[in-house]
């Protein structure tokens, strides 16, 4: 292979300090790949929760990080749906239980800032990941290697460019992949908050006419709430008065967590879904947000992009061990495809079910209602959909399984 240009030694370049871009990083370094991590210092704290399922606690055990969040996550051990729509087809609540797959806990729920911290302080500590605190300017790309231009000055030249640079990816339009997009009449409205009553493990989500409004365990007696209303509804929430909002949540939650008061720092997230036509192309893979976005419903988004992070870095391993260009044609395309299936058959799952609920039409709803009716009753059915949910299983990438690359 030729030398590589640039001011710094590197052979894989991640853009990019969210959870995946960290994620990637770390995993790579820890497999003993020389790489370069472009990420300014975060400026403001991520008021979101994320409901890490399945491999992804695996994966962040594998690569060094869960122990530094792991007292800040809280385990969900059931799960409820609960039809809160008062129309002529109400679903029966059904509930999953953790136990009935043999799990501990379906997933752990953790505050973005916890998780940023612990995988930001495990990057420090990996000698051969090499951090530059900056902003790729612009991303040009040649035959043998692609280069990143720093907004501070200077330049890096690599095998391989890892997009982790979010929903607006500068790299991503650099290697030419266009999306698909498309907006939902709905708007999340986020907030963490304080409750009277133990919540038990027990994440609830009720289903309204305008989308799901769901209540998911933080430690202790705290709580995480994402309540998807029509956007106009959204800006009424913004404007009204604490101890007013407090009690409408209390009484939508059917105060089954007792008295609320709401913590500091709420956000407000439009829905949409956006999808990358290709997950890697001339040298660039996109992990995270920048291959897809998701709405936050059934808690999939970074998921799948720490199972985008798992997969490159494998691929990436598996080349070097072969002595291929780790940025070559065939990763590119092993990415993309490893990739499609798993970002495709989630978009459409989420996609279906937010239709299911905002549809007037009579027999949508009643099919919905079957359907969960049916989960509801059938067991080997109802285990079945826990498992697919949960993405577990022999397709999954080495880190989620708790392996070593
Ligand atoms: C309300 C809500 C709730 C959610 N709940 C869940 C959940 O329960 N479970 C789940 O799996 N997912 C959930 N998600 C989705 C999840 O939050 C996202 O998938 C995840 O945050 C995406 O992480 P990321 O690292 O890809 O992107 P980001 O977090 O957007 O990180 C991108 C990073 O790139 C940096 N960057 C951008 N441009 C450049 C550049 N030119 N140079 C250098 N750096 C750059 C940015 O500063 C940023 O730090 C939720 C989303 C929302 C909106």
């Amino acid at each position: 292979m030729t030398p590589l240009r640039g001011e710094h030694e590197a052979e894989v370049a991640v853009v990019g300090g969210g959870p995946v871009g960290l994620t990637a990083a770390i995993a790579l370094a820890t497999a003993g790949v020389p790489t370069a991590l472009i990420a300014p210092a975060p400026k403001q704290a991520d008021n979101r929760t994320t409901a890490l399922l399945g491999g992804s606690v695996n994966a962040l055990e594998a690569i060094g990080a869960w122990a530094g969040c792991r007292a800040q996550a809280a385990p969900l051990r059931t799960m409820r749906i609960v039809d809160d729509t008062d129309r002529l087809w109400r679903a029966p609540e059904v509930r999953f239980d953790a136990a009935e797959i043999g799990l501990e806990a379906f997933g752990w729920n953790v505050e973005n800032r916890h998780l940023i911290e612990a995988l930001g302080k495990r990057a420090a500590e990996m000698p051969g990941l090499l951090r530059i605190e900056d902003q790729a300017r612009a991303v040009e790309i040649a035959d043998a290697d692609v280069t990143t231009r720093l907004a501070g000055g200077g330049a890096l030249t690599v095998r391989l460019l890892v997009a982790a640079d979010g929903s607006r990816s500068l790299c991503r339009t650099a290697a030419g992949i266009d999306t698909q997009s498309q907006n939902y009449p709905q708007t999340a409205v986020t907030f963490n908050l304080g409750h009277q009553r133990p919540h038990r493990d027990i994440s609830t989500e009720f289903h309204t006419a305008h989308g799901p409004f769901t209540v998911v365990p933080l430690p202790g007696l705290r709580a995480s709430l994402v309540w998807v209303v029509a956007p106009d509804k959204a800006g009424l929430i913004e404007k009204t008065e604490m101890l007013a909002l407090e009690q409408e949540i209390e009484r939508r939650s059917h105060s089954i967590l007792g008295k609320i008061r709401l913590e500091p720092g709420g956000g407000v997230f439009p829905l949409r879904v956006e999808t990358a036509r290709r997950f890697a192309a001339r040298r660039v893979a996109l992990v995270g947000e920048a291959g897809h976005v998701m709405p936050p419903i059934g808690a999939q988004g970074l998921n799948l992009g720490l199972r985008d992070a798992a997969t490159i870095a494998e691929l990436v391993v598996a080349a070097r061990r072969r002595g291929d260009d780790v940025g070559g044609g065939e990763v590119i395309d092993a990415y993309d495809q490893r990739r499609r299936a798993d970002v495709t058959s989630r978009t459409v799952a989420v996609d279906l079910l937010n239709r299911t609920l905002l549809s007037d039409f009579l027999p949508t709803q009643s099919m919905r209602g079957l359907g969960l009716y049916l989960l509801d009753r059938i067991g080997p059915l109802r285990r079945a959909m826990m498992r697919e949910g949960m993405a577990s299983g022999a397709g999954q990438p080495r880190l989620m399984r708790g392996e070593a690359l």
